[in-house]
């Protein structure tokens, strides 16, 4: 009869293993089958990059896609809401206009730069200064005068609008190095001209604003054909533009040629004062731990060059996209997932290191936290960032996923805790077991990071369902564990740089009233 029983009870065990890997295996297919099948991603981009536009923090397009968001979720029957954790200068672009008016007309590439006052309408219409040699700050201080009533060329003359890679392919030997060492040269001297003058190129548009200047304009070329990298104005009440490298060199030739070339800008904006900011957050409650926590992550937020498509559009529809699947497929999860769309992260991770700041009983309850935030490719680094289990837990789920969604997945374990970067580093800093999904770069340093090019053309759709499908897949993994993950933190080996032992990053205090002076 014992014998009989313990056989019935080992029968019973194994039809249980059975029937779970049998839903787990059921739950993946299906997971596949709607990413694959019904995905949403296209649409989700169309409606938030096109639609709704850039996501720079304090503009109302950052606020109309907060809400965007929440009724996304609302319509998959996913409970969501604006959590508010600062505030910060509130500003709405305008119309950029910049043309040449002398000595003859072309209308010019240029971007009013993020947060700058508005011109008038009529704009401000003057000639181009570039700055001479100058031997040291004394020089400086004696030049500083002739900029008054003229706008000032702040960024370096390229000595080619064509990224390296086109160099290599088509000029020869000798060519490429020339052009290279000419440039290294021309580089090294525009730095040391900046430093004579005692200025930074951070701080010395604020100089020449109060030398009165009428207006800054610069090229901040990102090495790639038509690429410019777009962030803010230093300046506090000129207009500051970004002109494409094209522009911006045939107008300083002119200038160094004498030709005195006059410039129209007309950059319009609203000053909005001082508005809150959000992150929205999303659940899927936990049927058997509810305070546990698998959160699916990436910064809402944008620069405004272009749409921000794959910084970091792509992230926020990956997270999305994996949330709707999982909604749909895996309805009741054993821990709850939190979906957070943070704000500013591009400032500082100031929204993720406010969530982490208000919440640290979320904090104490993360199974995993998955972040995607470095564009539009297919996920191929997972390091344990200096969890010392990692490798057993993600090792774990990964071992679930579908081949062709993980193939190219290079992990590194127990890896090192990331310090910056991006939102799961808000987590790191406090302990709990956060991961970046890290993908393919796709040109993303050159081409699309805050440049004026990050636009829904550059998303690469069937790699984006890729990541939505084995973000899901992890996800369900990470809510399934019959155990919680370690936080046991790797001993840090010696920082090549200081030489000294590596120390756990402590968590960052955000900025909560921001781009106020
Ligand atoms: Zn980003």
């Amino acid at each position: 009869m014992k014998k009989l029983l313990s056989i019935l009870a080992l029968t019973l065990l194994l039809c249980s293993t059975i029937v779970t890997a049998q839903t787990q295996k059921d739950i993946i297919e299906a997971i596949e089958k709607e990413g694959n099948g019904n995905s949403q991603l296209e649409q989700l981009a169309y409606e938030l990059m096109d639609l709704n536009g850039p996501r720079l923090v304090g503009t109302p397009e950052m606020k109309t896609a907060h809400d965007w968001a929440i009724n996304t979720y609302k319509k998959w029957g996913i409970s969501a809401e604006n959590q508010q954790w600062g505030t910060w200068k509130g500003w709405q672009r305008g119309i950029t206009h910049v043309d040449m008016v002398s000595p003859r007309i072309a209308s010019l590439h240029a971007t009013q730069l993020a947060w700058n006052p508005s011109t008038d309408n009529k704009g401000v219409t003057a000639s181009l200064i570039t700055l001479p040699i100058l031997a040291d700050s004394l020089a400086f201080v004696k030049w500083l005068p002739s900029v008054k009533g003229k706008i000032v060329m702040v960024s370096m003359l390229q000595p080619t609008g064509r990224p390296d890679e086109n160099w290599e392919e088509y000029a020869t030997k000798e060519s490429f190095e020339k052009m290279k060492s000419e440039r290294d040269s021309l580089e090294k001297i525009w730095r040391q001209n900046i430093s004579n003058t005692g200025y930074t190129s951070r701080n010395i548009n604020a100089a020449f604003e109060k030398a009165g200047a009428v207006g800054i304009a610069q090229s901040r070329w990102s090495e790639g054909f038509g690429a410019n990298k777009i962030f803010s104005a230093g300046t506090e009440k000129i207009p500051a533009v970004d002109i494409s490298l094209e522009d911006y060199g045939m107008l300083y030739r002119m200038v160094e040629h004498g030709a005195n070339p006059q410039i129209k800008i007309v950059a319009e904006s609203k000053d909005l004062g001082k508005v809150p900011t959000f992150n929205t957050i999303a659940t899927i409650p936990g049927t058997e731990f509810p305070d546990e926590y698998v959160i699916l992550s990436a910064h809402f937020d944008s620069w405004d060059g272009a749409t921000g498509a794959t910084d970091n559009g792509t992230g926020t529809i990956t997270m999305l996209e994996a949330a709707r699947i999982l909604k749909k497929v895996y309805p009741n999860p054993k821990r709850t997932i939190l979906i957070g769309h943070w704000g500013s992260e591009e400032q500082g991770l100031n929204g993720s290191s406010s969530f982490v700041q208000d919440h640290p009983e979320i904090v104490a309850g993360v199974q995993a936290v998955f972040n995607q935030d470095n564009g539009t490719g297919r996920v191929v680094n997972l390091s344990g960032q200096g969890f010392l289990h990692a490798y057993d837990y993600l090792g774990r789920w990964l071992e679930a996923v579908p081949e062709k969604y993980k193939n190219e997945i290079e992990t590194t374990f127990p890896g090192s805790p990331g310090r910056g970067g991006s939102d799961y580093a808000s987590f790191v800093a406090a302990g709990a077991p956060a991961f970046s999904l890290s993908s393919l770069s796709w040109d993303y340093w050159n081409y699309t990071w805050h440049t004026n090019l990050d636009t829904y053309d550059k998303i690469v759709f069937d790699d984006v369902r890729n990541n939505a499908i084995l973000t899901a897949i992890l996800t369900y993994m990470a809510c399934e564990d019959p155990e919680k993950t370690s936080r046991e933190k790797a001993v840090l080996g010696i920082n090549p740089r200081s030489g000294e032992k590596g120390e756990w990053p402590t968590p960052r205090t955000p900025e909560r009233n921001g781009g106020q002076e």
